[in-house]
């Protein structure tokens, strides 16, 4: 498959709500590269989010193209439109150069039954013992199974086919880099599913150089994952060697990866994604997202006065809308509100107690992982705001920038992309 646009081996994905810390951001990829390590960055902003900002497409662009060129950055770095279906990719069209094709919504919706035979006739190597290299158990799917699976995914791939096929006729067959997202759904997709999935992308001729499958367990908004590790570590390496696979088996893009939509801060799986990297010498897109606009915040209760007042009210703020603000974010957050300390509680906080509150440190007694959802939804609230918000963070820059780059650097790329 024709593709002239590559993405390398080991990217990040982050997320910059209002645009104002690109060059930070970009400073935690140059520190990656002084330590030996190339981490591409990608810039990525869903509609959702562009439409609860009210900012366009366009300024993630002009941000990063900025941030590199103040950094002097040489290598490639992308903006993705995040979670774009056949509603809201046109006005990503220009800015962007990596589409994240989102078809969760299509998952379980019902094929046309001769397609679904079509597609189980043309692959009958899919049905019965397939031995992956490097899975101990083949797996076995035999037709019902098959036809189960193609009846759930189908017409999920088919309509990822019709927006790839879109997107080539405005930018050009290579000229943008595809990922498939399916992660937005309620159960996760098994190697043997994603086997199936693949193939399917195969006979669409979407050339995706990343995929986003769901993986077991929870995956909160801004928190740690919560799900039984050894497990995602098994279904991880699976997925892996079946990525390996199914690039020879069905002609994809040689550097396929996997994309792991992690909502931020996953830090318990990391460990097993640097394994599964290092045993399959495999690269890995790493997508955060609001994990840098909580830094903002820290950066504003760290810089104390007005910047920690500033903090203050866009707290109490989504604490008095929290059931509006959680709304769209449902199923990724888990807030227990008796742990959310009240505004007049917060209002007498120093700013060591914001900053330890919010900050992800898990060793730390007074980390709020309730807090930390909540306002990492909040960003409505910034947003409002207006140009308080962002002339607050002009005013502290500094310290914002600090904490935006230390953060992706330490906890992010560091543990995940670095020996
Ligand atoms: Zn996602």
């Amino acid at each position: 498959m024709n593709i002239n646009m590559k993405l390398p081996k080991y990217s990040i994905g982050v997320g910059d709500r209002f645009a104002h810390q690109a060059e930070a951001q970009l400073r935690a990829c140059v520190l990656a590269a002084d330590a030996g390590v190339d981490v591409i960055p990608v810039w990525n902003k869903s509609n959702r989010e562009h439409l609860i900002i009210g900012s366009e497409p366009s300024s993630t662009r002009r941000a990063a193209d900025a941030a590199v060129r103040a950094l002097g950055w040489k290598r490639p770095y992308f903006v993705d439109a995040d979670h774009i279906n056949l509603k809201s990719y046109e006005r990503f069209l220009g800015p962007c150069d990596f589409f994240t094709i989102d078809v969760a919504d299509k998952i379980g919706q019902k094929s046309d039954p001769m397609q679904i035979k079509d597609f189980l006739d043309r692959h009958p190597e899919l049905m019965g013992d397939l031995a992956i290299p490097r899975i101990a158990e083949p797996f076995q799917i035999d037709r019902a199974f098959a036809e189960k699976t193609a009846a759930q995914y189908l017409a999920a791939v088919q309509h990822a086919g019709e927006i790839y096929r879109a997107l080539v006729r405005e930018k050009g067959e290579g000229n943008f880099v595809a990922e498939i997202s399916m992660d937005e759904t309620d159960r996760p997709q098994t190697p043997p599913e994603l086997l199936i999935i693949l193939a399917a992308i195969s006979d669409e001729q979407i050339p995706i150089q990343t995929i986003a499958p769901k993986f077991t367990g929870r995956f909160n908004k801004g928190v740690d994952y919560v799900g039984d590790v050894p497990q995602f570590a098994k279904e991880f390496r699976d997925d892996l060697a079946t990525i390996c696979y199914a690039i020879e088996r069905y002609d994809l893009p040689d550097n396929l990866k996997l994309s792991v939509h992690s909502g931020s801060d996953k830090f318990s799986i990391y460990p097993a994604l640097k394994a599964g990297m290092m045993e399959f010498d495999a690269g890995v897109h790493l997508k955060t997202g609001g994990t840098t606009w909580l830094e903002e915040l820290i950066g504003l209760a760290e810089a104390g006065d007005h910047g920690l007042a500033l903090a203050k009210e866009v707290y109490a703020d989504a604490f008095a809308h929290a059931d509006e603000l959680c709304a769209p974010y449902a199923t990724v957050i888990d807030i227990r509100p008796a742990e959310l300390p009240s505004p007049g509680a917060v209002d007498e906080w120093r700013s060591e107690q914001f900053v330890s509150a919010l900050r992800h440190e898990e060793g730390n007694s007074s980390y709020n992982p309730h807090f930390r959802q909540l306002l990492h939804v909040g960003f409505k609230v910034a947003a409002k705001m207006g140009a308080r918000y962002t002339d607050a963070l002009e005013q502290h820059a500094e310290v914002i920038g600090r904490n935006v780059t230390e953060n992706l650097f330490e906890r992010h790329i560091r543990p995940v992309f670095l020996a």
